[in-house]
C-alpha cells in the first residue's frame, strides 16, 4: 500500500477536492452551452415563443440538476437574426441560466 506524502495534509486534500469539484461545475457549464439552445450559436429552432415554456420544463441546472424557472423572455438581435432568450434561474442554487430560441414565425414576415 502506497502512503500518502507527509505533505498531503487534510486540508490540501480538502482544497484539491474543492478545485476538482468546480472544475466539475465548470466542465458541466461548458457542456450545457454546446447543448442545443445552450448558446446563441446553438440556438434552438421553435415554431413558435409559445413551446419555450414546455422547452424549459425539460430543462435541468447543469450545476446541480434543480429546476429551471422561467423569469423572463427578451428579444435579442444577435448578427441580423432574432433571436428569443430565456432568462431563467435555477430553483434550487439559484444560479442564473439562459436558453436561446430562433422563432421560425419571426423570420418568415
Ligand atoms: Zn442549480
Amino acid at each position: 500500500m502506497k502512503r500518502k506524502p507527509r505533505s498531503e495534509t487534510k486540508r490540501t486534500v480538502e482544497r484539491k477536492q474543492a478545485r476538482a469539484a468546480q472544475r466539475l461545475t465548470a466542465d458541466r457549464e461548458r457542456l450545457f452551452e454546446l447543448e442545443a439552445g445552450g448558446a446563441p450559436r446553438v440556438a434552438l429552432q421553435v415554431p413558435t415563443p409559445s413551446v419555450i415554456d414546455a422547452h424549459v420544463a425539460r430543462v435541468r441546472c447543469p450545476r446541480c440538476d434543480g429546476k429551471l424557472e422561467l423569469q423572463e423572455q427578451a428579444a435579442v438581435p444577435i448578427d441580423g437574426a432574432r433571436l428569443r432568450e430565456a432568462r431563467l434561474k435555477c430553483r434550487a442554487c439559484g444560479a442564473p441560466r439562459s436558453l436561446w430560441f430562433r422563432i421560425l414565425s419571426d423570420a418568415s414576415n
